[in-house]
Parts: C-alpha cells; structure tokens; sequence
C-alpha cells in the first residue's frame, strides 16, 4: 500500500495519526474554560465579537469557568472514559474565549496548573493573534522543551476585507506575524479557518490553500461556516441572504478535495468541518452527518478520484 509524505497510508496528513506518531499512544484533548475574555468582546478592540460568534455552541458541559482548572481536568477525564475514549496520555485544551489574554502570572498559574494534572503531557492554547507578545512566547517556548505545548489561531479568512466584515478586529498581516513568531520560538503553532464566509467567492476561498501552505504552520482546523441562532450574522443572513454561499454537503467536499490537493503535505489536517449542536444552527444543510462520517466519506471521495493532500501543491 502506498506511503504518502507523513508516513502512512492516509490520504491526509491526519491529526490522529499525527499524535500516534509522537506518542506511540493515544492522546485526549480536554477542553477547557479557564474564564478568560476576548479583546474583541470587553471593549479593548470591540464590544459586539465576531459577527458568528456565540461561544457557548463550542464548550462541553463539563467546562465551565467556576470550577478550577483541575477540576475541569479531572470532570474531563471522567467524562471522556465513560464514553470509552480511552488515552495514555491528555492534553489541556484552553478553548473558551481568548487564552493568552491576561497578564503573564495570571497564565503561568492556569497553565502550570493544568500540567501539573496526572496524565497531563502538554498544553494546546486557543487564542486571536493580537493576544500573543515576545514575553509570553519566550515563557511557553521554555515549556515546549519539557512538554507538548501548541498554541492555536483564530485566522479565520486570508482576505483583510473579509475580516473587517465580519468584525474580527485584526489583520490578516498580524495573523502573519503572529504564526511566524510562535513557530520560530519552537512552539507548535496552529491556525483555524473558516469557508463560506460573506462575500468571498469559492475560488478566493480554493485560492487560500496556496496562502496557508506558505505559513509555518503545523496543524490546521478548517469549518464551513454554520449559522448559529443569536449572532449578528444571523440577522445579517436574515436580511442578505444572496452574500452568502453555504455549502451543501455535496459542495463542501468536491470543494474540500480540491483545496486538500492544494495543501502543503506538511502541515497536520486535524478538522475538516465544525459541528455545533443542532440547537445552536439557524438552519442545517447537511442533515445529521457526523464528523467521522465526514472524515470516512472525504477519504472515500480522494481515494476514488486517486488524490491526496498536496497533489497540486505549488512550493
Ligand atoms: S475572537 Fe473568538 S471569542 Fe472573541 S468574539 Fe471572536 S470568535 Fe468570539
């Protein structure tokens, strides 16, 4: 069976077997909600958020600010062998909000918290790139030498005007920055995107995978934009439903492949879609599509088309 550039048969650079590979075991993220804000929230860039954001459609029910790191970590890992995801090893997922968004000491008590958890190997760190600074980045590149530690991205879109639109109060220039810095002080550095944003055409969108390829990137998250009940966008949608385009299921993966193709082998796929609960979405066009089935039906629609992450990708 053939052998791909990431050293398995998958026809992606996938995230599990990305771990595996580190760890020679399996590994649990544990979300977490350590109570941080978010700039674009309490008045320092914006008041409104993001224009699709409502965060409590992404947090788990176990993780909620008033209880300690440690506990949540505890609750977590009950949590997850119940439903016999059984791991070796977890890792911390600071999810909710902006999570390097306080002062240093504030951060070093959350994170040195939560690793020193038994089981905990390392911490994964969701934040906006405005929210990252040379002092933090030199604290977390010292952890990286004893831990797995990855900080992750909210990018969102490549194109500034998108950004602007749906009020994310940075650059894509400063996400630039941002990623550079953090990979070049040996962090795992990771970004999330979203698809079907307002305003951008599916070939601006396919043309992102050349954009992304060229960041020091080590995993990605990708998501087709859902509109949640509450958001501003949801009004937007309401009022203007011609400037977008969602993807029907069948869309999003001849789109999907074709943008895989385009990807840079070496950078770990760890998402391909979102998936908030069904009381949070204005309206499915999917139907009740799980996310393994999706994972199962795009490597379904690679291997038939006898394609592969980075096919087409242009150094
Ligand atoms: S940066 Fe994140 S938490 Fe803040 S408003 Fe945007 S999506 Fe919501």
């Amino acid at each position: 069976m053939q052998k791909y550039p990431w050293g398995h048969h998958r026809r992606f650079n996938a995230y599990s077997n990305y771990f595996r590979k580190l760890y020679g075991s399996r590994v649990q993220k544990l979300s977490l909600d350590a109570g941080f804000t978010c700039p674009n929230r309490d008045g320092s860039k914006g008041t409104g958020g993001c224009t699709y954001c409502n965060n409590d459609a992404f947090n788990p029910s176990y993780c909620v600010p008033e209880k300690t790191v440690a506990r949540q970590i505890e609750e977590g890992i009950i949590f997850h062998q119940k439903r016999y995801r059984r791991a070796d090893s977890y890792l911390a997922y600071f999810q909710a909000y902006s999570n390097t968004y306080a002062p240093l000491a504030e951060l070093k008590k959350l994170y040195e918290e939560a690793l020193a958890q038994p089981g905990v190997t390392g911490l994964i760190i969701g934040t906006r790139p405005d929210c990252i600074d040379e002092e933090k980045l030199q604290y977390l590149s010292g952890l990286a030498k004893k831990f797995y530690i990855a900080v992750e991205y909210g990018i969102e879109s490549c194109y500034d005007r998108t950004l602007q639109r749906i009020n994310r109060g940075h650059t894509f220039r400063e996400a630039e920055d941002a990623v550079g810095a953090t990979a070049s002080h040996g962090i795992n550095t990771g970004a999330h995107f979203i698809f079907g944003l307002p305003g951008e055409t599916r070939e601006e969108m396919l043309a992102e995978a050349d954009i992304i390829s060229k960041l020091p990137l080590k995993t990605v998250k990708f998501h087709q934009l859902q509109i949640i009940k509450g958001t501003a966008m949801e009004k937007e949608y309401q009022s203007n439903p011609g400037d977008f385009q969602l993807f029907s299921w069948e869309e999003y993966l001849d789109f999907f492949v074709r943008f895989l193709e385009r990807l840079n082998p070496e950078i770990v796929v760890e998402r391909f879609t979102g998936e908030a609960p069904p009381r949070f979405l204005d309206r499915s066009l999917w139907g009740k599509k799980r996310t393994d089935e999706i994972v199962s039906l795009i490597e379904k629609r690679l291997e038939e088309l006898d394609t592969w992450q980075g096919r087409l990708f242009n150094k």
